[in-house]
């Protein structure tokens, strides 16, 4: 994507992302295979916030062994270290399937998905687990993020068994630190559940593309009713808004991976809420960085409470545009 860019947002890549008046957001990186990693090194990603593993288990013939995993998380994790990298555990379910595991349901959107797998099938997530947090030994520089969190129940279980999994390496005299574990909030039972979430987990990721979807009630995948899609519609703001207040209120960081954080009005109404970092695929990099060095903070609080006194997601839209025209 190197060619794409401007002479202008190259220049960018080395600075920092603070807005005039002082604020830092961090900039990540969505990662889905091995051959992102250079483009988002290249893109002057702080890190990764995203790294979808089911991709990879997309492209097999069946469930990848721990070895493999561990193979292929290594790279990864050596490639950004000493930055981070949020791995989030297998994610199949909804639009994303595995030739070698066939789920067919009337709605798997609402289906069987995200962590709802895995703990139905401990074995695939305790071996995921291994994998990755052999692959932290040395590097410390994982951190671990579980998908589709619904309920309390699925992020206790989880965390017993990421606890069996150190405690095994433990056992096995492998050194693998102790990643922080984070949940996506993306449904919208997470958003109210995220008081007592910020005091069960180390960090929220929010994912904006779920979110959106259950909350208007819209597929993310169905054309027919793409025009209902969008992130800026004033409930997702109000829901995000509510997540990052409760999640900053326990000292928690809070980062947005969804397509809202690539998105330039998108990111100056998460600017507007004190969002701690922004994640995307790298080619949206730049152009979001360059937002966040010419917006100020206090600019972006402002049109942020107007968005939130909004009717419509195309008020808020073209509020945050005339304000990213105005500002050049
Ligand atoms: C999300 O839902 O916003 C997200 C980041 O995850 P995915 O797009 O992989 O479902
Ligand atoms: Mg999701």
């Amino acid at each position: 994507h190197e060619e794409g860019l401007s002479a202008d947002l190259r220049d960018l890549r080395d600075q920092p992302a603070k807005t005039p008046d002082g604020t830092r957001v961090r900039l990540f990186a969505n990662v889905a295979l091995l051959s992102d990693v250079a483009s988002s090194l290249g893109s002057g990603a702080e890190g990764i916030g995203l790294y979808r593993t089911e991709l990879s288990f997309m492209l097999g013939e069946r469930f990848p062994s721990e070895d493999a995993q561990y193979r292929t998380y290594r790279q990864v994790l050596e490639a950004f270290a000493p930055r981070p990298v949020i791995m989030r555990t297998l994610d199949i379910g909804g639009d994303k399937s595995l030739p070698y595991f066939p789920v067919v349901e009337e709605n798997p959107s609402l289906g069987w998905r995200g962590i709802r797998v895995t703990l139905d099938h401990p074995e695939i997530f305790l071996i995921q687990m291994r994998a990755m947090l052999r692959a932290n030994a040395g590097l410390n520089n994982l951190q671990v993020v579980l998908p589709m969190v619904s309920a309390m129940e699925e992020v206790e279980a989880a965390r017993a068994l990421y606890e069996r999994a150190l405690r095994d390496l433990r056992d096995e005299d492998v050194d693998a630190g102790r990643p922080p574990l984070g949940v996506m909030v993306e449904v919208p039972s997470a958003v109210s559940l995220a008081p007592i979430l910020a005091r069960e987990v180390d960090f929220v990721c929010i994912g904006t593309n779920d979110l959106t979807q259950f909350l208007l009630a819209v597929d993310r995948n169905n054309n027919r009713v793409a025009g209902l899609y969008d992130p800026l519609h004033p409930a997702v703001i109000d829901a995000v808004y509510r997540t990052v207040r409760d999640l900053h209120s326990a000292a928690r960081t809070v980062s947005v991976c969804g397509e809202m954080a690539g998105d330039p009005a998108g990111a100056v109404a998460l600017l507007g809420m004190g969002v701690d970092s922004l994640s995307m695929s790298s080619p949206r990099l730049p152009r979001i960085k360059k937002v966040i060095r010419t917006i100020h903070r206090r600019q972006a609080e402002e049109l942020l409470h107007r968005a939130l006194a909004m009717r419509t997601a195309g008020a808020v839209r073209s509020l945050l545009d005339e304000a990213l025209e105005l500002a050049g």
